[in-house]
């Protein structure tokens, strides 16, 4: 207990030293998940009018796009009106980074980066408005629905865990975030080589630390239960009380074999680098939008979807105004819900996610790669603007890379050397240089293909 406090103390003066306190945003989130829909959408058009307002004065693009179509802020009568702006995708952003970043905007902002699920690392400015409400604060909410505040024991199958880039600043880095985990009370398991041995160690960690709540990369953590199965070790053991997902979707048998082996449930936390906590699974089931941080439209087309549609989620953030976010299409599935959550949460609800799926790489001696390990290690080479891994045998695998030819060969040689220090010998790699990569029908490139029966 005394830990637990401890640690949410550290982690709160944590926040408040790097400028993210996220309290003050709790406390109106805890408010606004219960006011009627209508009130929240009467405030959020008033944001939207002052975001929009922001954008036509410092926003090159949006200036230009709001001449284009004639729109005026003022004119803005309901939140649909924002239908008439130009939807706005991850590679416009990188294309035309400047002309969306707002002129003699003073907010405080840090960069972060964004590895996303389509295989096109991105570094991307954040306002710290949005990192302490969409990130934590959404984040913290949802966890207190299920009674996981933060600085609870806490268990994690993350990245981040291990140095991917052979440097010295790399590895210090890594041994920071330990350092700091662990003040936070949180017991990690690297995502990235979970092998019987990594799953064996992380297993016993846990029987020590007896985190109350695990949260995890989702293939890791399907991967670290389907291991406690094969290896005959009793998952309920360790005491979990609800296991959090992240990063990608789960089937509902995938979820089902999670909570049998663990004996708890699983939570849906859905969100990205940009925007933050998107939605949020509540212990009645609903999976819960953060529409008091953002303004999510589901579109077939140009045309609003259907209840229980399957459409494209295009997201405006209404706290970023440093680098703003309008109608920005993530490149997920989702259909929309009219249904109410028998918890009383009034935030809408998401009917379905459709799946963002990250393959895996394996290795003659059995382990297998996640697809984030090489994200995380293009996050590092950012002339990379996209890459595609293919595994066609066990013993060999191939990366094509779109790069400016200016900085192929270094490229190479760096993906080359950091792929032999983690996989060693055994495994050979071929890194191609392409012009362009094929996009799957969804609209997202496949970034992790591997042909290898299962
Ligand atoms: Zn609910």
């Amino acid at each position: 207990m005394l830990r637990d406090r401890f640690a949410k103390t550290w982690l709160d003066r944590v926040q408040v030293a790097k400028g993210w306190d996220y309290r003050p945003a709790l406390a109106a989130l805890e408010q606004s998940q219960w006011l009627p829909r209508e009130q929240v959408e009467q405030q959020n058009l008033l944001r939207l009018r002052e975001l929009l307002t922001h954008c036509q004065a410092r926003v090159p693009f949006y200036r230009d796009a709001m001449k284009q179509c004639g729109f005026e802020p003022d004119d803005l009568r309901s939140l649909a009106d924002i239908g008439a702006l130009p939807i706005i995708s991850k590679a416009d952003l990188r294309a035309g980074y400047d002309r969306f970043r707002a002129t003699g905007e003073k907010s405080p902002y840090d960069v972060w980066n964004s590895s996303g699920s389509t295989g096109e690392p991105f570094f991307f400015r954040l306002d710290r408005r949005s990192i302490s409400a969409n990130t934590y604060a959404a984040l913290a909410r949802g966890r207190r629905w299920w009674g996981m505040d933060y600085g609870v024991r806490e268990g994690m199958i993350w990245s981040g865990l291990s140095d991917l880039t052979g440097t010295a600043r790399g590895r210090l880095a890594a041994l920071k975030r330990r350092i700091s985990w662990s003040l936070k009370n949180i017991t990690a398991v690297d995502v990235y080589l979970l092998d019987d041995a990594a799953i064996v160690r992380g297993y016993q960690a846990f029987l020590r630390s007896h985190p109350r709540v695990l949260r995890a990369i989702a293939s890791g953590l399907l991967r670290f239960c389907a291991g406690l199965e094969r290896l005959g070790l009793d998952g309920r053991k360790l005491g979990i009380e609800a296991a959090i997902y992240t990063g990608e979707g789960l089937t509902r048998a995938q979820r089902d074999r999670i909570e049998s082996v663990l004996g708890c449930p699983t939570v849906t936390e859905y969100g990205c680098t940009e925007l933050g906590i998107i939605a949020f699974e509540c212990p009645e089931g609903g999976l819960h939008v953060s529409h008091d941080n953002l303004l999510v439209e589901y579109l077939v087309g140009s045309r609003q979807a259907e209840v229980g549609e399957q459409a494209e989620m295009v997201i405006t953030n209404l706290n970023e105004w440093v680098h703003p976010l309008v109608r920005y299409k993530i490149g997920d599935f989702a259909a929309p819900s009219a249904q109410t959550c028998a918890c009383g949460r009034t935030l809408p609800l998401i009917g379905e996610l459709g799946g963002r799926v990250h393959d895996s790489i394996r290795t003659p001696q059995g382990q297998v790669i996640h697809g984030l390990y090489f994200t995380h290690l293009f996050d590092r080479l950012p002339e990379v603007a996209q890459f595609r891994v293919i595994q066609r045998q066990l013993d060999r695998f191939a990366i094509e890379i779109v790069v400016p030819e200016i900085s192929a060969e270094r490229a190479k040689r760096s993906i080359e050397t950091a792929v032999r220090d983690t996989l060693g010998e055994t495994m050979a790699v071929e890194v191609r240089t392409v012009a362009s990569l094929p996009v799957a029908a969804s609209g997202k490139t496949r970034w992790i293909v591997s042909e290898l029966d299962e």
